[in-house]
């Protein structure tokens, strides 16, 4: 429990601050209502699934079957008489089987990697814009007159309907900022 003797901040289209609460703590408060569910806390990103077993075991099967027909076409394709046999078919055929399996192996092993790097950087940017957008929600207010949210400081009210855009924005609008940079916003109505 945190009592909290600061006032809260005004609203900037009503001018007053009776009517306005914190947002997180009006979730908490009612968390069923719909008002809450339209103002709920930024939900976090899920991270990307891991190398594991599986990817291994796959790599494996595709490899072997793709060494199985690289061994079985040198075969047919094969002009040298069958004389060193391994395992029934010409050694010079057990050879490209072993080499297509290495690279096969390494090569769909190397491809899960690049699609994990690549899912774990996507992971990253969108945490780091999660995360923004949770701090930014824990300074959310909401106006009960204006039925609209804002940050402290900002210039202008937002409908609640355009909370994420408020939330997720690159950039929101400064309190010293110039409106033309500003992003949509509801100018009265
Ligand atoms: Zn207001």
């Amino acid at each position: 429990m945190t009592a909290n003797p600061a006032p809260p901040p005004v609203c900037p289209q009503c001018g007053q601050n009776d009517m306005v609460r914190r947002v997180s703590n009006l979730v908490q408060d009612e968390p069923g209502s719909p008002l809450a569910q339209k103002l709920a806390a930024p939900r976090s990103p899920r991270p990307a699934a891991v190398l594991g077993c599986a990817t291994s075991f796959f790599a494996t099967m595709v490899s072997i079957s793709a060494a199985i027909l690289a061994t079985g076409l040198t075969e047919l394709t094969s002009m040298a008489p069958r004389t060193g046999l391994l395992f029934g078919v010409r050694d010079t055929s057990v050879f490209t089987g072993i080499i297509t399996f290495l690279f096969v192996f390494v090569g769909v092993h190397a491809m899960f990697v690049w699609r994990q790097a690549r899912a774990s950087r996507f992971f990253r940017r969108a945490f780091t814009a999660w995360h923004q957008a949770s701090e930014r929600w824990q300074q959310l207010h909401y106006c009960h007159r204006c039925d609209g949210v804002f940050l402290p400081g900002q210039s202008s009210l937002t409908p609640v309907d355009q909370v994420q855009m408020l939330l997720y924005a690159r950039r929101p609008s400064q309190p010293a900022a110039s409106p033309a940079n500003a992003p949509t916003s509801a100018e009265g109505g």
